[in-house]
Formats: structure tokens, sequence, C-alpha cells
């Protein structure tokens, strides 16, 4: 790609580059589990080269698919090219991507020891919580990463906007506070679109591409963006672990890379309509929504409050229930970033395994905003919030009498 093309003609064309040649208009797809020796010691160097982290060289070969596949590279390149970093790194699901990176940042380097800014992602919570990697977190807020880094820290941990109260966090004031240490910053809800932390000096840019990188609910994979020796130390874990992404995978996310800048702007045009809505509703306590909190943030480190809303309920656990099975349009189920509009409550399902100090209010949901009319959206979300509100109020009514 030219260097002075606008990110949204970068998301079409990147990884293409070579189809002309090929003769093909779409990206093919490579399926082979093994793959044709050259010869023996060619074979032997290529297998040699490619589990500890490195890429095919030329007269050499492929392999074994978990060591490289073209598909999964084509979708890398295109990723890398989006994030502006000098590579990716594609894995089998965000988990994968999450557990590559802790693995090599840490226990297989001796230094054991994370950091790691909450609110993150259940998943992720649970995944450091658990010391399953043989680490040992330390979780904190933002300002607190400089006192409570270690000579083993190997590695500290970021999400912006965080899930599910979608915080802000200034990443160079992170990567400041990390000194030495790599900051891992997970861009799932912001996307390549409205966020690039490799530019404010993060080492890792995460993306759970199950969300908005896949778009249609119907991929699960993750990736990273970095520097070419960041990539190679993710290889080689992913090759040895059998991490990788898988190939039909790979083509569908990479055939959703051309859509993704303008169903992000879509998406969050019409959660920025909804959660200003929201905050006028009478059931709504508050309305989590990074577009409208004023952060210096937005339009500087973030190019958009993004279109995950969050909000706290009047009534507690019972409204919060009630609204999420009475939406109709919002599917309610977990998960994000689709075409489609869901809503889920964080403290009973994303984020279950989270400590009880640290886990979601129970009287929050969360929303992610898809490509349906938005009044239609607002029109379901409110018969659900009107049918919670009267219960609410009857409730406290009775309560009094
Ligand atoms: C979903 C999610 C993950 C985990 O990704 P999977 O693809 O489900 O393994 C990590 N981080 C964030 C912010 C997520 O939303």
């Amino acid at each position: 790609m030219n260097a002075h093309h606008h990110p949204d003609t970068v998301a079409v064309h990147a990884g293409r580059a070579d189809l002309t040649e090929l003769g093909v208009h779409a990206p093919p797809i490579d399926l082979s589990s093994t793959a044709p020796l050259p010869g023996l010691l060619s074979g032997g160097d290529s297998y040699e080269t490619l589990a500890t982290g490195g890429v095919p060289f030329a007269g050499g070969s492929t392999v074994y698919q978990r060591l490289w596949n073209p598909t999964v590279a084509r979708f890398e390149d295109a990723l890398a090219e989006l994030e502006g970093a000098d590579a990716a790194v594609a894995f089998a699901s965000g988990m994968a991507a999450f557990t590559a990176a802790i693995l090599a940042h840490t226990t297989s380097v001796g230094r054991p020891h994370v950091v790691a800014v909450r609110p993150l992602y259940g998943g992720s919570d649970h995944l450091l919580a658990s010391g399953l990697l043989g680490t040992q977190t330390t979780f904190c807020t933002a300002d607190e990463v400089a006192a409570v880094l270690r000579p083993e820290t190997g590695l500290v941990v970021v999400e912006t906007p965080a899930n599910p109260t979608l915080d802000l966090v200034d990443i160079s004031l992170v990567v400041a506070a990390a000194g030495a240490v790599p900051v891992l910053v997970d861009n799932t809800f912001a996307t390549p679109v409205l966020q690039n932390p490799l530019d404010h000096g993060a080492a890792m840019s995460l993306h759970s591409a199950t969300k908005y990188l896949g778009g249609h609910g119907d991929v699960v994979g993750g990736v990273i963006a970095c520097e070419d020796e960041t990539a190679a130390a993710l290889r080689r874990v992913r090759a040895i672990t059998g991490a990788l992404l898988h190939p039909l995978s790979a083509y569908l996310l990479h055939r959703g890379l051309p859509t993704l800048p303008v169903r992000v702007r879509a998406q969050q045009a019409s959660a920025a309509r909804i959660a200003a809505w929201l905050s006028t509703h009478p059931g709504v306590a508050e309305v989590f929504y990074p577009g409208t909190t004023g952060s210096p943030l937005i339009g500087t480190q973030m190019r958009g409050g993004g279109a995950m809303i969050a909000a706290r309920l009047h009534g507690g656990f019972a409204a919060a229930a009630q609204v999420t099975e009475a939406t109709r349009l919002f599917t309610h189920a977990v998960s994000l970033g689709g075409v489609d509009s869901l809503i889920q409550h964080p403290a009973a399902l994303t984020h279950r395994p989270v400590a009880t100090d640290a886990k979601p209010g129970d009287d929050i949901v969360r929303l992610s905003i898809g490509l349906e009319h938005v009044d239609d959206l607002i029109a379901d979300l409110a018969t659900a919030l009107d049918a919670a509100h009267t219960t609410a109020t009857t409730a406290a009514a009775t309560a009094l009498a």
C-alpha cells in the first residue's frame, strides 16, 4: 500500500497486493495441513526456522499448517498495516493470543510477574488471577503501575476502552510508568479504526478478532500487532502450543476488514444517539459511554467514542434481568462488535469469574450497538426499560404502603 493512502483505502486493499499477479480477485484459501518438502535438508531448515518463530524462506517449505499458513499470513499483513505495525500474529481466539503474549514475555524469559490495570475483560482477568500460566499478577489502577513494578515484571496489561464500564486509560502515561517493561493494550473495543496503541508507545495491540474485526458473529479468532522481534517470539509460542488461527477463519476475518471503518463509524453514530437518549430515561441511573464523558483522550488517543455502551439501572439486578430478557432487536447474548445489536449482563456472564471486589455492579447492562436503524433500537430499548421501570416503581410503592 502507498503510505499516503487513507486507512479506509488500506482496509479495502491490504493483504491483496499480489492478487492480480495470481490472476484472482478474491484471496485464495489454502487449507493444506501439510506441505511438500523440496528436499530433506531444506525441509529440516524450514522446520527449524518456523518452529523458532521465523517466516518461510525462498526455496524452503511451509512444512505443516500449525507452523505457518499463507491465508492466515494475508490477514496478518492486512491487520498490521491497519495498526501501523511491522507485523501481526493471529491466533485461534483472543484468549489464545493473550496466553501467547503472557508466555512469551513472562515465565519463558524468567520474569513471571504481570501488572494488570483493572477493569479487564472477565476472561483476561480470570487467566491472570488463576495463575494458570505460572505468573503472579498485581492488579492495580493506571496511576499505580509505576509503584507496583518489580524487577521480575515481564508485562503490563491494560484495556482501553475497558470492558464493561468503558473506562479510558491514557496509554502513553502507562507506557511511561512501565519504563522498560512492554505494555500490551487490548484494543478490541476501539479497533484500529479508532485507536492505534503502538503510536502511543505500546509494544502490542491485541484484538479479540471475534468482535469488530470479524463483525458478523461467525468467527472466533485473536490477533496481536507488534514489532518484528515480538512477532517472532509470539509465533514461536503459537507454533509450540498449537494456537494458530484456522485458515477459513482467517479468510473471513480478512473479508471483514474492508467494511470495518464503515461499520465502526455507523455503529458509533448510533451509539452516541442511544447513549444520549439513555441518559434521559427515568429507569437509567448512569450511562457509561466514552463519547460523552468529555475525556481529553477522545480526539487524541481515540478518534471517537466507539459503539459500546453500559448503563446502570434503577431497580438493581431485577431491573437489569428484566431488560436483558425483554429486548427483541437486541439479542440477549455475550460477545460484541457484530452487525446486529446485543445486550448482556456483565456481572452474571462475561465478568462472572472476576473477584467480588472488582466485579461490575449487578445493576449494569452492556450494549453492543449494531447496524439496525437507530430509531428501531431506541424503540426496542424504550419498551424494555419502560416495563422494568414500571415494575421497579410499583415494587417501591408496595414496599412503602
Ligand atoms: C472477547 C474478548 C476477549 C477474548 O477474546 P476471545 O476471542 O473470546 O477469546 C478479550 N478481550 C476483550 C476486550 C474481549 O471483548
